[in-house]
């Protein structure tokens, strides 16, 4: 019998006694609430923090619970007081509770206070005293008690009531909020207000003569109000508290700085306020330490309404958007840690045709030829589109999705070159997330011995605490460190926008490598910056997706990215030159090649250590003059004496139309004198076939109707009254003056395509009809 009861005396106790939900909180990195979400019940119930602050305990221990640390869950002599002072009061003004046996009626959530209920919370109590330990067990009463409304726990109460988090409270607060629990619901700051204020009073006099505070303390504190009305939690970065619940980061101590939070907030409104003028209606902000990836600064988008109508609840910070330019450095530092380009060699700027795919430029305007660095700066479309072919897309592709691109749910054919104009899409999140890896992985370089470690490349974190990341070193990181260095240098090279809010003399002028994008059809503004020290992101734009002429990253985004740098401590210098991955060579000034033997100019340049496997110039070519240097001349032709060998830089026939109306010093090759045509070895150089490109493969786009599409070709010749013939596998199929352009339906299957001008001059070129497919809206800007 006694074994019986003893086994269901020991299994009486549920092995977890609260099974509430807790809100989802997040705090900043020094503690401070920055937002708070109702737990699914619709109670404010904090989880339970690790500790009781002293002056609640000591409050709520003289109220409730004087011998707390000495009885066994029940205290008797308690309990005797009590009925003693209810039969003389006739009622109950006492239950004799100790705090664990409230901890039991706050577990078994019974309103009646019968006899028989009082047995079981004093058997349940004695049973959670051989469980506990005294300070859990205060713990427990500490995140379940009612603070009235529905405000549950002490952490929660704190907030709610004194806008303090609980070490923080005074003697009076801790007071008034230790006699709360007692009778939530009829005592209750907003109501009641006179009785709550004696009881509090009665409890800090209590204190003061078992000498716990001092007689100046407790005047202190008796003169103390007691609080109006419950504050509202504070709701500095809703959007990652959301982002917090998601994740099921219920109790997040986030690394995000409040002071700058709110800083960034404040401006953000008032750029929002600006920009709604336009019916511009959402923007974004994040602010990631470089070190570390932790973010500091979270504006997922502004309550700017009431009415919520426009948008504002919805996280711009993780949508996925148009990219615009904004991947653009990628692909260049893609291409300088392969040794493809060097940080200026020249870059083609003229008309491209693919299919339906026919970038522009911004200005509409062609420069011919640009040096890749000012292509980047300018952020010209066509450019990146002819060097993303180079790099190759599928190639590129890929290296997105190593970087940290998650939102790239198509295959790469999907994309085709428009993955460089703003054809897919990405996250302020992910995107700023990389531009802070790179600079991470650039501030690594020489710390870790010239070497990289693949997990510098890694994304945002919101927590204070993260685990540490194993190393994953290599002697190759996805980008060279002088490729990094490189880009953030031609990053530097952008025009700052005018119309921030802080005046220009004012703004620092620390250096920042910062870059726009601009999706197509206005949709999207974006603006990305790093330093040394601190990555931030910037978009705007329209939540639904509304685009609105002048929503453009220059003038939409980048002026509150610049705002938010003047918020944050410039660093000491900008990035220091990675020299041990770079070499200093003679390059030509003309094509920011390495010089060739013909190159008439060199300088001296540090470049990428990979930038040695480069091709020298192609530009500067050796040829042959008359005396009148009017005339090119041959040795067939011409006396070798009267022969004059000169060094000509020579532009690609499609690329010279344009280049030559900016640059007025550009001379074209001279043309042949007239006795030499015939002896002169042709140079297929002459004719250049724009499309299709070597060895591409193509797809044949069918009309939505069905119809199956046609393919244009097209090809310069040097000489503007040249005609040129066309011939697949040597079928003649049309000839073309002026402009070369032919439409071509070849069958499915691997093509010769050969041109040949006037002079027998010939071009071939290799090409494959992969198949058709359904022709489809491509977006690029
Ligand atoms: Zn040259």
């Amino acid at each position: 019998m006694s074994i019986l009861a003893l086994l269901l005396y020991a299994f009486t106790l549920p092995s977890r006694l609260f099974e509430d939900p807790f809100c989802t909180l997040i705090k900043d990195k020094n503690g401070e609430l920055l937002g708070a979400h109702v737990a699914e019940d619709g109670q404010y119930r904090f989880p339970p923090s690790e500790h009781i602050p002293e002056k609640f305990k000591h409050a709520l221990l003289t109220f409730e619970d004087k011998g707390f640390y000495f009885h066994w869950g029940v205290d008797i002599a308690a309990v005797a007081r009590a009925v003693k002072q209810n039969l003389q009061a006739g009622k109950i003004v006492s239950g004799g509770s100790t705090i664990t046996m409230q901890v039991i009626r706050l577990a078994r959530k019974k309103t009646n206070r019968s006899f028989w209920e009082k047995c079981i919370e004093m058997i349940w109590a004695t049973r959670l005293e051989f469980r506990y330990s005294k300070k859990s067990i205060l713990k427990l009463y500490a995140s379940h008690a009612p603070f009235g409304g529905n405000v549950v726990g002490l952490e929660a109460a704190s907030w709610r009531y004194f806008d303090t988090p609980p070490d923080k409270l005074s003697w009076a607060q801790a007071a008034t909020l230790a006699v709360l629990p007692n009778s939530p619901a009829l005592i209750h700051p907003g109501r009641n207000r006179k009785a709550l204020l004696v009881k509090r009073n009665r409890l800090l006099k209590r204190l003061w003569k078992r000498k716990i505070i001092d007689q100046e303390t407790l005047q202190l504190a008796l003169d103390e109000e007691i609080p109006d009305s419950p504050v509202p939690f504070p709701q500095h970065a809703p959007h990652l508290l959301m982002l917090a619940k998601k994740q099921n980061k219920n109790l997040a101590q986030t690394s995000v700085d409040i002071q700058l939070q709110q800083q960034i907030n404040k401006i953000s409104e008032k750029h929002l306020r600006k920009l709604s003028g336009n019916h511009i209606h959402n923007l974004a902000a994040l602010v990631l330490e470089v070190e570390t990836g932790k973010v500091l600064a979270y504006v997922g988008n502004l309550p700017l309404y009431e009415n919520k109508q426009t948008g504002n609840d919805v996280d711009m910070i993780q949508a996925a958007r148009s990219t615009g330019s904004i991947l653009k450095p990628f692909l260049y530092a893609s291409m300088l840690s392969e040794g493809m380009i060097l940080p200026q060699s020249l870059v083609f700027d003229f008309p491209m045709r693919m299919g339906n795919f026919s970038p522009k430029n911004y200005d509409r305007g062609y420069s011919g030829v640009v040096p890749a660095d000012r292509a980047l700066a300018r952020s010209l479309n066509i450019p990146a589109a002819y060097m993303l072919r180079d790099y190759g897309q599928e190639k590129f592709y890929y290296k997105l999705k190593k970087i940290g691109m998650t939102t790239l749910p198509n295959p790469p054919e999907h994309y085709g070159l428009s993955l460089i104009l703003g054809g897919c899409e990405g996250s302020l999140w992910e995107i700023t997330g990389i531009y802070a890896s790179m600079a991470r992985s650039l501030n690594h370089f020489s710390l870790y011995k010239n070497m990289y470690d693949l997990n510098d490349y890694h994304p945002p974190e919101i927590l204070k605490e993260t685990p540490q990341r194993k190393k994953d070193e290599t002697p190759y990181g996805y980008f060279s460190a002088a490729a990094i260095y490189s880009t953030f240098q031609a990053m530097l090279k952008l025009e700052r926008p005018s119309n921030t809010l802080n005046d220009n003399i004012l703004q620092s002028s620390e250096p920042i490598a910062w870059k726009t994008g601009t999706s197509f059809g206005f949709r999207d503004a974006w603006a990305v910056g790093v330093t040394p020290l601190y990555a931030v992101g910037v978009w705007a734009g329209n939540a639904d997706g509304e685009g609105r002429p002048g929503l453009v990253g220059v003038k939409a985004a980048a002026p509150l990215l610049f705002d938010i740098f003047d918020l944050l401590p410039d660093a000491e210098q900008f990035f220091s030159k990675p020299t041990a991955d770079m070499l200093l060579v003679e390059t030509c000034p003309n094509s920011g090649h390495i010089t060739s033997e013909f190159c008439p100019e060199k300088q001296k340049r540090y470049i990428p250590k990979n930038g040695l496997r480069s091709k020298v110039c192609p530009y500067h070519k050796r040829i042959h003059l008359d005396l009148s240097e009017k005339f090119r001349v041959n040795a067939d032709c011409e006396d070798l004496s009267r022969i004059k060998n000169v060094s000509w830089f020579v532009l690609p026939p499609a690329a010279e139309i344009f280049y030559q109306k900016n640059n007025s010093n550009y001379k074209p090759l001279p043309p042949l004198r007239e006795d030499c045509k015939k002896s002169t070895p042709v140079s297929s150089n002459d004719i250049q076939i724009l499309y299709p490109f070597e060895n591409t493969k193509i797809m044949i786009t069918k009309d939505l109707d069905g119809k199956k599409g046609r393919v244009v070709f097209e090809a310069a010749h040097r000489k503007k009254t040249m005609q040129l013939f066309w011939y697949v596998d040597e079928n003649f199929v049309g000839t073309t003056s002026g402009k070369h352009r032919i439409e071509l339906m070849p069958e499915r299957g691997k093509h010769l395509l050969t041109i040949m001008d006037e002079n027998g001059l010939v071009r071939k070129r290799s090409f494959e009809i992969a198949g058709t497919k359904k022709k489809k809206k491509v977006d690029f800007h």
